[in-house]
């Protein structure tokens, strides 16, 4: 038996001591961290944890094959694509 549990965190902060807290206007689950008191909206698509996105995205740069990486993982090439936008906070030297 598979038991499939997801685990949301608080976005600003990553601590898992989050309650829901109702809906917004238009229907999503909202969240308040009692960690750093932050609200916010829970994303009903997260797939993947911060520790998987790493590992997709360190194969996608040891392979450079989207496909590949679409294949292997099963992720779909924009939610890789926004992944690296988001990785790209750092300059570059
Ligand atoms: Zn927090």
């Amino acid at each position: 038996m598979i038991i499939e549990k997801k685990v949301h965190v608080c976005r600003k902060c990553q601590s898992e001591a989050i309650v829901k807290n109702g809906a917004n206007g238009s229907g999503s689950p909202q969240y308040h961290c009692k960690t750093c008191g932050a609200y916010g909206v829970l994303e009903p698509r997260q797939d993947y944890t911060e520790e998987e996105k790493e590992i997709i995205i360190k194969a996608y740069q040891e392979r450079s094959s989207m496909r590949g990486i679409e294949r292997t993982f099963g992720v779909c090439r924009q939610t890789l694509n926004a992944w690296l936008k988001k990785g790209r906070t750092a300059p570059t030297p």
